[in-house]
């Protein structure tokens, strides 16, 4: 097989992937194995959403189905987002799981503000997300007040299903984050 015909073979065997949630652009299939070729951007934002760690953080009762989202029958693992830290140094998701009141507040922006850069944040359920039923004074209505919020969450409390969407959710947005110059 000459050099040309030999080229033409292996651009035969090229397979584009569509899919953004993928970090391989293509593969190309050698006599000596294949290959995947991609961009730096694309393996960064493939091992950022692949591995999300949640910070251990609960305000209230959604926290409980947060718990249940990363136990056994629903098994958060599937998506990489199974490691709750125990420090938020080492964490890049806080999932604001419950009602937050304004004596709270203060800690939930220091916890953020302790999280290394890149971060995102999840607010699960009503309260977290607008107040819920909790109209009154001593309840901040809306976590967006306080941290920036990625992904909303609806549902008093959302089931663990719920918040999985929300994570995959967030994996997509991270697919689409661009790498600053
Ligand atoms: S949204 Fe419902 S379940 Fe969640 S903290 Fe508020 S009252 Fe509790």
């Amino acid at each position: 097989m000459n050099r040309q015909s030999e080229v033409g073979s292996l651009h035969s065997h090229v397979s584009q992937r569509q899919s953004g949630f993928e970090p391989a652009q293509s593969t190309v299939h050698t006599p000596q194995g294949s290959i995947l070729t991609t961009s730096v951007e694309k393996m960064v934002q493939w091992a950022r959403r692949s591995a999300i760690w949640p910070v251990t953080f609960g305000l209230a009762c959604c926290a409980i189905e947060m718990m249940a989202m990363a136990a056994g029958r629903y098994d958060v693992a599937r998506f990489g987002a199974e490691v709750f830290r125990g420090s938020p140094r080492q964490s890049d998701l806080m999932i604001v799981a419950g009602r937050l009141s304004r004596k709270m507040a203060p800690v939930l922006r220091r916890i953020y503000d302790q999280m290394p850069e890149p971060k995102w944040v999840i607010s699960m359920g009503a309260c977290a997300s607008c107040g819920g039923v909790f109209d009154n004074y001593a309840i901040v209505q809306g976590v967006d007040q306080i941290v920036p919020v990625d992904v909303f969450v609806p549902g008093c409390p959302p089931r663990p299903e719920a918040l999985i969407y929300g994570i995959v959710q967030l994996q997509r947005k991270i697919d689409q984050q661009r790498m600053s110059a």
